[in-house]
Order: C-alpha cells, then structure tokens, then sequence
C-alpha cells in the first residue's frame, strides 16, 4: 500500500486544535473590525519576482527559503513567504490609494518558507498580517501598536509578553548610520561569521540582527542607530513614544532591532514571549515609507505587522469554560421505527440551529447514551419501543440529570425553548 506521509514542518491542524484556532482568528477579525481594519485575501501564490523586489535579494528568504517553481506555463511562481509584498501589489494594481488615502487591511492565512523545522518553526505556518498605507503619522505607528497589543494582550491574555521598540532611521540619517556601522565592524570584521562578513559591504544594519555568538560580541559595542537619527526621525520616535505612554502601553528599547532593508524605515518592532523557548518572537513589524516606491507606486508611507498564529496558540493560557461547557441534543433511539422518527427530529432541530447528533454506528442504547457524554451534549431525547408507543420521548437535561416526558410532537419546540433560554 502506498505510504505517503505529510511534508515535515507542514503540520495538519486536527480537529482538536481547530477550536483554538478559530479563537483566535475571531479575535483577530473581531479587534480589527473595531480599528477600521478591512480583510484582504490574497493568492497564495505570485509571481516570484514580487517577492524579490518587495523583501530583497540578499534576505534569507529570497536567498534560501522561497518555495519557487516554474509552472506549465513556464511563469515563475513562489508561494508567499510573508504578506505585505501582495497587500503592496493589491494596493497599487487596483489603485486603492484613489478610493481612501489611507488603507487600512489586515489578512490571515498560511505562508510558505523553507526554514529547517524545529519547535515553532514550521515551513507552513499562519500570519494575521496588518498594513496600513498612506500615512508618516506617529499616530499611525501607536494605532497599529495599539492593535498588536490588544490582540495578544487584552483580547487573548497571552502572558509575560514583552514589546520591543527601536527606530532605524530614514533616507536622510540611514546612510550615516550605516556609515558608522560600516567603521566600527571594518575593524572587527575577522570577529564576525561567515554570512556578516558579506553583509558588511551589503547592509552592515543587518549585522546587528545576527544570532552567533561571536558576532553578538562585537555588535555589544557598536554604534547605535538609534543615537544616529536625524531630527526628524528623532521627533517621530519620541512622539510614537509619547503615544505609548499615552495609550497605556509597555515597551522597552531594544537599539538592535532592525530590518534589513532600506526601505524600512522608522519605527521597527517585535514581540517576544518569555516561554517559547528559541523560537520566542510572536510577532514582527515595523514601518515601510520607502517600499511602496520601490514596488512601483509614488512614495507613500506605510507600517504594519505580522504575528505568527501557530506560536500565539502555543502560547495561550489554557481555558477552564471551554472544556466543560455542555452543547446541544443527542438522540438516542431503539428499534428502526424509533430511529426513523430520530431523524426527523434531527433534521428539524439541525434546521433550526441546535447541534444535533444521532447514531450512526447501531450501538445499543447504552452504547448511545455513553456516546451522549463523550459528545458533550446537554440534553438526550431518548426514543424507545415503549415511548413511541405512547408517541413520546423522555427528555433528559445532562447537567441537572433531571428528565421528563414530551409529546412527540414538543420535542423540537421544548429543546429550542430550553436551549433558547441558555443563550445557545
Ligand atoms: P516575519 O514575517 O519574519 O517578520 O515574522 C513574523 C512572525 O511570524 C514571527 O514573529 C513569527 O511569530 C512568525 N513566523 C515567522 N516565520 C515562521 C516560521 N517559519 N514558523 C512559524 N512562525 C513563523
């Protein structure tokens, strides 16, 4: 027989986990709703040069990560590795900016790296993503940090978060900064890895990003951006920061976060989890005023996030209300005639909204009422030879293990009164 096991680091979802799952993603779409964020879809799939021109030849991703192939067609096609690069098309192939000058979008769904699997690494793996475009307002930085932290904070009480803030500059301070850079790891540049000596010439910025070691020894005492910004990146920094303290939200400076590339600009942003262990970021983001340019469009601002789904339901504290609370009706029923009348019970009550379950399996009546308890139901209508009979039903409510007898002919009209009056 043939044997074909899922790809690694692309884990199923199982239907134990999904509850989770949608938890969060309506916590997700409920919290943006209530910032004027409107859900955008995008392929999962596009065309591979997108991605090259939107995160930069010389990223791990475009270098090392991108599941590329050429289709029958002989276009050359990536699953997405990250969302903003087609929020960016998507706002500049239909001219979103003439509709509303600012475009507020969030999107949720799976991205496709090849990174080497390890705990809360995944080759696919899911992003809510936020991109709001058309404004430098520091207003903007704090909303959009305002959501980040009320999604993980206040909507899913994710504990011990810690929000990390820098500033990188913009096109005015970066070439110093990167400048200063450049001299201070020139003289340590037989100190550093590998892949930091390329980026030396390449983008010194990134070096400050590198996790080995020896380079962390000598990024301690470089130069930092932050100490470098011009007066107008200065200004925006302290007023984003103003906002946070204004808004009631926590953060600390980490001068080492950046982003790579220069069209990043400005505030840059992660949000690291004590108790994830290596792979502790649950979330990413910063400023873009210079990408939108570099895709093809006229220079507009922009900033967003993403936060990594599978780390965030990791990381959620574990719920009392959810694995107790009892649901919806079981029918239990003995003899054909009885389970005929089951069904269209059942039917009636699926119709009017109410979980309903039934036998499938021609277990016994205990066999059926034992499944009753695994599925978690409030109530069983049990049908037997003797009540059908009488052309009742004995209605019993699992909770309060209390039962009474119905007409037949109540049930439905019972069951959408009690489940009505619990709020469904
Ligand atoms: P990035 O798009 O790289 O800035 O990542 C944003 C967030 O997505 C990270 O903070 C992680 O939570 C999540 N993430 C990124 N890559 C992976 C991955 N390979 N597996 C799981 N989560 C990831």
């Amino acid at each position: 027989m043939l044997n074909v096991r899922g790809v690694r680091g692309a884990p199923d979802i199982l239907p134990r986990e999904t509850s989770s799952w949608r938890r969060v993603e309506e916590a997700a779409r409920g919290l943006c709703l209530r910032y004027g964020y409107h859900e955008i879809r995008t392929p999962i799939f596009e065309r591979t040069e997108l991605f090259v021109r939107g995160i930069g030849e010389g990223t791990d991703i475009v270098e090392k990560e991108m599941y590329t192939f050429t289709d029958q067609g002989q276009e050359n096609l990536t699953l997405r590795p990250e969302g903003t690069a087609p929020v960016v098309r998507a706002y500049l192939e239909h001219h979103m900016a003439a509709q509303l000058p600012l475009v507020k979008v969030y999107y949720v769904g799976p991205m496709f790296r090849r990174e080497r699997p390890q705990g809360g690494r995944y080759r696919q793996f899911h992003q809510l993503g936020v991109e709001a475009i058309g404004s430098g307002q520091p207003a903007l930085d704090a909303e959009v940090l305002a959501l980040l932290s009320g999604f993980l904070q206040e909507e899913l009480r994710v504990p011990d978060l810690e929000l990390r803030l820098n500033s990188i500059g913009d096109a005015v301070c970066r070439p110093r900064i990167k400048d200063r850079l450049l001299a201070y790891f020139s003289g340590h540049a037989s100190r550093l890895c590998r892949d930091c000596q390329e980026r030396l010439h390449r983008n010194p910025l990134r070096i400050l990003d590198c996790k080995q070691d020896g380079c962390q020894r000598v990024v301690a005492e470089a130069p930092k951006p932050i100490e470098s910004l011009c007066e107008a990146c200065a200004a925006h920094f302290s007023e984003v920061r103003g906002l946070l303290d204004l808004l009631n939200i926590a953060y600390t400076i980490d001068d080492r976060l950046v982003r790579g590339l220069d069209y990043y600009t400005r505030t840059t942003f992660e949000v690291i989890s004590p108790h994830l262990g290596a792979q502790n970021a649950l979330a990413g983001g910063g400023r873009y005023d210079g990408l939108i340019e570099a895709m093809g469009g006229p220079p507009t601002p922009g900033i967003g996030f993403a936060v990594g789904l599978e780390r965030v339901i990791a990381s959620l504290p574990v719920s009392a209300e959810e694995d107790t609370a009892l649901h919806g009706v079981y029918i239990a029923t003995m003899g054909d005639e009885a389970h005929v009348t089951g069904m269209r019970l059942l039917q009636e009550l699926r119709r009017q909204g109410v979980r309903g379950l039934i036998d499938l399996e021609a277990r016994s009546l205990k066999g059926q009422l034992r499944q009753a308890n695994k599925d978690r139901v409030r109530y069983c209508v049990i049908i037997g030879e003797e009540e059908l009979a009488r052309g009742q039903a004995t209605l019993r409510d699992m909770e309060k293990a209390e039962q009474q007898a119905v007409p037949l002919d109540h049930v439905v009209a019972r069951l959408l009164e009690l489940e009505g009056s619990r709020g469904r």
